[in-house]
Formats: structure tokens, sequence, C-alpha cells
């Protein structure tokens, strides 16, 4: 059995307001490997520099989880050194956001493009280590925010993905990586291939963020069979999930809408925090460009921007909706019938290219809606953010969509850059796991 654990001091104690270390820290925080064989987690913090909660709490792991009551490997990987140790506390990063930057494109330029395109490549260097040692392992991407927020987690609405979130008692958010792209959590699947979990604990400098990450992260060691809270004399953590939860563990939300920052003068309008509902049209939610920022759908405000610093095109506030339990459950039943995946690829209007992937007339996948290709179990790769009509206009608007979709078919096959088609694929996760995958 082998322990690292890297002390440093000043990370460490969260009572220092601003700790910003005087020598760069090593990318890995530590690792408990046992003698036994297991499953490993991997954890990432600070993928943002100023979320340091994910640290203190995977220091917290790293001192208590003991080898001999253990099997597999706990690591703990900083993300953002570079913005972790710059001065200013409240740096999230140099030059570009990591949590964005984490895309194929990105990844075929140079280490030396920017200061987080060499961190990107360190992060994921070691994950691939990790990842060859242990092909099973789980990531989870620790972050805060800068508004409070009741803790949440995030994944990809692949089914041996979801199985392990549930087993968080959090409010679930589905959708985050049709409107982001370029995240680390997103980036681990997509390259790797493993499953992969973020949880947003709460504000950056609330003690019980901390709390949140190392409830999370026993509540997976547990789940996963690497360590349990009993042997290590801890009471089960997903007591203070629940508890932090408000009792809402079970609900679950869509991503629905994302609004950036366009203008310096951005500003969210009083009273509207995380949580607070609002309407399409009618809603004021925030300022910018000396214009009011109005609802473009309703729901409920999610992750609005309260950083000191903001800059053009970073996340000014997210809109999420209610998904239903039956639809959760309907959505795990339908995507793995073969049937359903034959149908949707000779409907009209949608053209199946390679690697479970379908170019889809964007006119029709608009009325069609996002929710159906997520029910299947498929992943809006790029799409315009179009919304159908209401009522009879969209009646109307389907008849001509469907219509058109029909002569579509007798056309050449369109080409994959068409901004007209929306793109779509069956989730990697999902593919793997099913038995006739290889036959498309
Ligand atoms: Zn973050």
């Amino acid at each position: 059995m082998t322990t690292t654990h890297q002390e440093h001091p000043k990370l460490d104690d969260p009572s220092t307001e601003h700790p910003a270390p005087s020598a760069p820290p090593a990318r890995l925080l530590g690792r408990i490997d046992s003698n036994n064989p297991g499953p490993t987690l991997v954890v990432l913090a600070a993928v943002h520099g100023n979320e340091r909660a994910g640290i203190h709490a995977a220091q917290r792991i790293l001192r208590t989880l003991d080898p001999e009551h253990m099997q597999g490997s706990f690591v703990a990987l900083l993300g953002n050194i570079a913005a972790l140790t710059h001065p200013d506390p409240e740096t999230r990063f140099i030059d570009h956001d990591l949590n964005r930057l984490c895309t194929h494109e990105r990844f075929s330029e140079p280490p030396s493009s920017s200061v987080e395109h060499a961190q990107m490549f360190e992060l994921f260097d070691h994950l691939a280590r990790e990842h060859q040692r242990d092909p099973d392992m789980v990531v989870l991407d620790l972050h805060t925010t800068s508004a409070p927020s009741t803790p949440i987690v995030a994944f990809e609405d692949a089914l041996p993905t979801r199985e392990l979130a549930l087993a968080l008692p959090l409010p679930r958010y589905l959708g985050l990586e049709e409107e982001l792209q370029g995240l680390v959590f997103d980036a681990a699947t997509r390259r790797l291939g493993v499953r992969s979990l973020l949880i947003e604990a709460g504000q950056h400098q609330d003690p019980e963020s901390i709390n949140i990450h190392e409830a999370s992260i026993w509540t997976l060691l547990d789940t996963l069979g690497i360590a349990h809270p009993s042997d290590h004399k801890l009471t089960d953590p997903r007591e203070t999930l629940r508890r932090a939860a408000h009792h809402n563990e079970r609900a679950c939300y869509d991503l629905r809408h994302r609004e950036p920052i366009t203008a310096p003068d951005f500003a969210m309008e009083h009273g509207v925090t995380s949580g607070t509902r609002v309407s399409a049209g009618r809603s004021v939610i925030a300022h910018q460009n000396t214009q009011p920022c109005i609802a473009a759908v309703s729901g409920i405000v999610f992750l609005p921007n309260m950083q000191r610093h903001k800059r053009p095109g970073d996340d000014a506030f997210f809109i999420v909706r209610k998904v239903s339990h039956a639809w959760f459950d309907l959505s795990a039943r339908l995507r793995t019938q073969p049937w359903v995946h034959t149908l949707i690829r000779n409907l009209p209007g949608v053209h199946p290219t390679h690697d479970h992937e379908l170019l889809v007339r964007a006119d029709l996948a608009a009325v069609l809606k996002r929710q159906l290709f997520h029910l299947f179990g498929y992943r809006l790769v790029r799409h315009d953010g179009r919304t159908p009509a209401v009522g009879f206009a969209r009646i109307t608007q389907g008849i001509r969509a469907f219509t058109r979709a029909l002569f579509d078919r007798a056309a050449h096959p369109p080409r994959r850059d068409d901004p007209e088609y929306w793109i779509v694929r069956r989730r990697r996760l999902d593919v793997e796991l099913d038995p006739t995958h290889d036959d498309i």
C-alpha cells in the first residue's frame, strides 16, 4: 500500500481567508492505494482557481482514509494550478476558463497556446495515466458557486453515470454539456470513456461547502466499495447531503438556457438569485449594456454570476426546468430498445452519419424538441437554441417541417457543417452498454 499526501498548510487551512501558496503545488494533491484491488475514485479540486473548498475536502479524506480498511485507490488532483496560485485569490483562470477549454479542437492546439492549455494537457496526462491503471475509474469534479445555492450534482445522462449519480442524495442537473462546450468532466467521459460527475457544493467561502464535498466523496467511496464510512468511525455522509438539499434530493432538472455576459456592466436584477422562478418574455433577470435581460424561456434561475471579476463570454446565468420522475424512468427504458434507434434513424429529416450520430433538420428538431432526443438517450452535439412556436402555430410549423423533411429524403445527404441541421449523438457510455452497437 502507498500513501502520498502533499502537505500544504496554506491550502489546507480553511480559516485562512485567501491562502496563496508561495511555491506552486504539485498537481497530485495526494493518493492512497490499498493492497486490495478495487476501483479508483479521482477527485478534481480547483479546476477554477478561486474554488478551494474541494482542496480542503480532499485533504480531509486523505488524512482520514485508512489503507488497511479500503480496496482500490483514492486520488486527488489539482485543476488550474496557475489560477490557484495567482496573487489575486479571486482568479478563476488566467487566459481561458479551464472548464470551457477542453473541446476536441483545443486538444489539437499546442500546450503553449495559453496558460490553461498547458494546465489542460497536464491534467489529462494524469487522468490518462490513472485510466491506464484502472479503466473503470470514476472522476468527481468539485466546484463551488459565487451566489448562495443548494448543492447539486450534474452529469451527462448516460445510464451508467446516472446510476452512480443517483447514489448521491442531491438535486440532479442534466444537460450542462449541451449548453457549455469544453467542460472538464465531460472531456473525461468523451476522451477516456469514464463515468464522471460534477458537484456544485455551495458558495465559495462557506465552510459548509467543504462538508458537502467531503460527504459527496465519502458517499461515492462507499457506493463504489472503495471504503465504508462505518469502518472509519464516521456516520452516514448521505445525511449531510440530504439536509443540505432540503430534502429535495430526488428532484431532477434539465438545463434549458445559458445567457452569456456581453458587457462589463452586467449585474443580476435585485432579488433574483439561484432558484428564482422566471417567465419567458416577462421576467427581468439581469441588466447589461444598459438594457434589461428578459427571460428567454420559463423556468428556474441557476448559477447566477456574482463573481467579482466578470468577463464578456462568461456565463451570466442559466435557466433550468424540472423533469418528472416518470420521464426520467421512461427514458431509461426506451433508450435500451434497439427498435427505438432504428425508428429514429429512419424518420424523415434525419440522416445517420457514423458513430451513432444523426443530422436532423433544424426546423424539425425544434418541433420535436430537445426533450424527445433526451428521452431516447441522444445528446445535442450542435444546436442553434431555437424554440418552437406555441399552440396552433406550433402544429402548423410541425406539419410544414415534416412535409419539407419528406421531400428532403430524396435530396443528397447534408454536410456535417450545414447550419440548417442539428447534430445529435447517442451517449458514448450508453452505446458501450448496447450489445448491438457494432451493427450500426
Ligand atoms: Zn467552478
